[in-house]
């Protein structure tokens, strides 16, 4: 393929690492590349609940493009994609319209509200460095105005968590650690606050290791955290949640809702045209679209299944990063005219936070951990992803050092 326009959608882990991995493989003269994101930063999704918590500030999770990217290589577009024509091989932007020869989507994922009424209107998300951002200040606005306000709201300071699986977990887990120190700031009396997590399934974490998923809930719960599992949000509003557990419908008071029970893929990608499996592309090996010869899929955006569960790989960081990789091998193959590689994920484990001092996790042939040693490889996880991405340089600026805590 002579000199070839590649256009990678999304600066997430999938397109990222992507862009990255091309940009060294590539020369010059063999490809024209552009990167298309929203805004002018990569942010790694996995350290949201941190930034939507305030245990962490979103400067430490987004990461300048220009930092990573070599803008003599590749040339970076900031706009929003608004529509892909994969018949026509045009990109539909914002502000302009593009055409490739390659296309990477990589557009990553949206909250799944399963149309539960009021979840778009009322409940706060973690989905994105705005969404985490304005979460955040909502927490600090409403222990700010208990103190001034003549007849305190009764749900003033309930926090509801909808959702116990890994994003719901961790967050409540930065909670844990947050609220006592608002409630120092803002001289509230701890026992009037509560963080409650709402859970469709028996028990928290479905799935997962069943005992870690228990140790997960004694931590959690000694911290101040309450669980109601079995019990499905049926409803949100403006000051309160109505969830059913047992056939009954219960309300909890709340000014504050968090949607924490699931993601979907990007919805521009089923409003484009591409046959799709639960909203996602169902790549082909080579991570290719099965209509589409030139369009990769990377990342929340595709799917694949395990054969070992009859299920899809759950939508991870862990696993995008691996589909770019591929990804770009594959890319260079196809320009120099060589054999595509399928792709086969080497899944490491999965460990957890449970805030900043405990985690659980279960890595490479099923071992167990808990604890500090779960914490320090969850950091040693996010430090691991920073050197790959950007080397030791990026390593220095963004890692996360504080090893034991
Ligand atoms: P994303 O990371 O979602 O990136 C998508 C990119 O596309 C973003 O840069 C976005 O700005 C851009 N974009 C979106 N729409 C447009 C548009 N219309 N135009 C232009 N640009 C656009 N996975 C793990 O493996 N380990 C973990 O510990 C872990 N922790 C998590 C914690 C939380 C709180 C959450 C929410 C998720 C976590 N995950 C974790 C899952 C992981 O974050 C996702 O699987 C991963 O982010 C998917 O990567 P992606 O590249 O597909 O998309
Ligand atoms: P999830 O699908 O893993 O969990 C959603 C949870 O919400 C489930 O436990 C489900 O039973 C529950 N739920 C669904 N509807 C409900 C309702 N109406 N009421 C109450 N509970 C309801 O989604 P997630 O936690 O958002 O995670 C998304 C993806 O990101 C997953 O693939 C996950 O593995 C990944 N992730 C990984 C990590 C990690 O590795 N540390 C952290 C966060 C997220």
């Amino acid at each position: 393929m002579k000199n070839p326009n590649i256009v990678i959608l999304g600066a997430g882990y999938g397109g990222i690492m992507t862009t990255v991995k091309l940009q060294k493989a590539l020369g010059v003269n063999e490809a024209t590349i552009t990167l298309v994101n929203k805004n002018d930063y990569h942010y790694q999704a996995t350290w949201l609940h941190e930034n939507a918590a305030g245990t962490r500030h979103h400067d430490d999770t987004r990461i300048p493009i220009r930092d990573v990217v070599n803008f003599s290589k590749v040339k970076f577009v900031q706009d929003s994609v608004v529509s892909i024509n994969p018949d026509k091989k045009k990109v539909q932007l914002a502000y302009g319209e593009l055409d490739y020869d390659i296309l990477v989507v990589g557009l990553g994922f949206e909250a799944a509200t399963f149309g539960i009424p009021g979840l778009e209107e009322h409940a706060f998300m973690i989905n994105n460095i705005n969404s985490a951002r304005l979460l955040r200040d909502h927490l600090e606005y409403t222990f700010a105005k208990y103190h001034n306000e003549a007849d305190h709201h009764e749900g003033r300071l309930n926090i509801v968590v909808g959702g116990g699986g890994f994003t719901g977990i961790e967050f409540v887990g930065e909670l844990a650690n947050r609220v006592p120190k608002l409630c120092r700031e803002y001289d509230i009396d701890p026992a009037q606050v509560r963080i409650i997590n709402v859970e469709g399934a028996p028990s928290i974490m479905p799935g997962f290791d069943p005992q870690l998923a228990e140790y997960a809930m004694n931590s959690l719960e000694a911290r101040g955290v309450e669980f109601i599992t079995g019990a499905m949000l049926k409803k949100c509003e403006a000051d309160k949640i109505v969830y059913e557990k047992d056939g009954v419908q219960e309300e909890v008071p709340t000014l504050t809702t968090v949607w924490a029970a699931g993601v979907k893929a990007n919805s521009i990608v089923e409003n484009s045209g591409f046959t799709t499996n639960r909203g996602k592309v169902e790549v082909r090996d080579d991570m290719r679209a099965p209509d589409y010869d030139d369009v990769f899929v990377v990342g929340d955006c595709a799917l694949i299944m395990d054969e070992s569960t009859g299920r899809p790989y759950p939508p991870t960081a862990q696993i995008a990063i691996q589909e770019a990789e591929l990804i770009a091998k594959n890319i260079k193959a196809m320009v120099r005219g060589e054999e595509m590689e399928p792709f086969e994920p080497d899944l490491k484990g999965t460990v957890a936070s449970l805030g900043h001092n405990d985690a659980i996790g279960v890595i490479f042939d099923n071992t167990k951990i808990f604890g500090w040693k779960a914490t320090v490889m969850k950091k040693v996880i996010d430090n691991r992803y920073l050197f790959k991405l950007g080397g030791i340089g990026l390593l220095l600026k963004k890692g996360k050092f504080n090893i034991f805590y």
